[in-house]
């Protein structure tokens, strides 16, 4: 393997001793602890254990953390009121909702509900448009693209004016993911389902973003040579974990690459503890 590997679970730590030494100084300067709520509806085990791995994070960092657990038959109006209430909490910077909800309730709304400058997953409408305006009005990029974005710049990729192709456009991950590579002046390329020769698409990037769900699809030959490759797809295959990028194949051709697992996975809850340390930064 020619490849440098983007280790995640490295950046991560340092991330989150960034991310302590922020919580150390508000705390001296200003008296403040960052608060995180998350509340999660009902016992969806994968939900369980997510939130396991956020407390416990949140607590390593001297953050407040609130676990609110709510029975899988609450109401929706209930639940809009619990969110209200934390809206208004002054100790709470940063406000999690757990998905998937159950059936009976409708996302969206109980998203939308949550004060856009707690909204510390940044999917709130507010929140999608100031990541689209841009620079200083991009308050909380969405966690996965936000990890992304620092595993490239601190693989050493020189972004500006760099060919990006994302393949994906889901809210979560494709679409901001390009947003901030844009922010980053990479002249950016969003495929998807209908894009007609991907291969010729990838082969034109000096960035890969791998988006998709679909286990191995990014063949290795398609990856230009000395191309920066992220894999974010997280596919189960028997016991397996894989990505959505051929592995070995594209790392005899990329300068550097992310493995699945151990790559952009451990991430998403870093750049959540930036996300709420920002919140109680610009709360203060
Ligand atoms: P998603 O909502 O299912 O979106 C998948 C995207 O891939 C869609 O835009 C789809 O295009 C596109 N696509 C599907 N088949 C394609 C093909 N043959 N050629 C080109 N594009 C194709 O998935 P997501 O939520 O973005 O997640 C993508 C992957 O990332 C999943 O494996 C997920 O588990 C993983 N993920 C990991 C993390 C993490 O590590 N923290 C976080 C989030 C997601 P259309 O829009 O045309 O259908």
């Amino acid at each position: 393997m020619t490849a440098k590997l983007i280790m995640g679970t490295e950046i991560r730590e340092e991330i989150l001793d960034e991310v302590q030494a922020e919580v150390a100084a508000i705390k001296e300067k200003h008296g403040v602890v960052p608060g995180l709520v998350t509340i999660q509806v009902g016992e969806n085990p994968a939900s369980t254990s997510y939130v396991t791995l956020k407390i416990k994070t949140a607590i390593r960092l001297g953050f407040h953390e609130v676990q609110d657990s709510q029975p899988e038959d609450i109401s929706e109006a209930d639940l809009l009121a619990l969110v209200d209430k934390y809206n208004k909490d002054d100790s709470i910077n940063g406000i999690l909702v757990q998905l998937p909800l159950p059936k009976h309730i409708d996302d969206k709304k109980v998203l939308n509900a949550i004060d856009p400058d707690k909204d510390v997953d940044g999917f709130h409408p507010v929140n999608v448009g100031r990541l689209m305006i841009g620079g200083k009005e991009v308050k909380f990029p969405p966690c996965t693209p936000a990890g992304i974005q620092e595993m490239i710049v601190r693989s050493g990729m020189e972004t500006s004016g760099a060919e990006c192709v994302v393949v994906g456009r889901s809210n979560i991950v494709g679409k901001p993911m390009a947003q901030l590579l844009l922010g980053d002046s990479c002249t950016v390329t969003i495929a998807h389902s209908r894009t007609t020769d991907l291969p010729g698409v990838v082969r034109r990037a000096d960035i890969v973003v791998a988006a998709v769900g679909r286990p191995l699809m990014v063949s290795g030959d398609w990856i230009k040579p000395g191309a920066t490759v992220i894999d974010v797809g997280m596919n189960r295959l028997d016991d397996k974990l894989l990505g959505d990028v051929e592995f070995e194949a594209a790392a005899e051709r990329a300068r550097a690459i992310s493995p699945v697992p151990g790559g952009v996975g451990p991430m998403t809850i870093a750049m959540l503890m930036h996300n709420t340390v920002q919140a109680a930064e610009r709360a203060v």
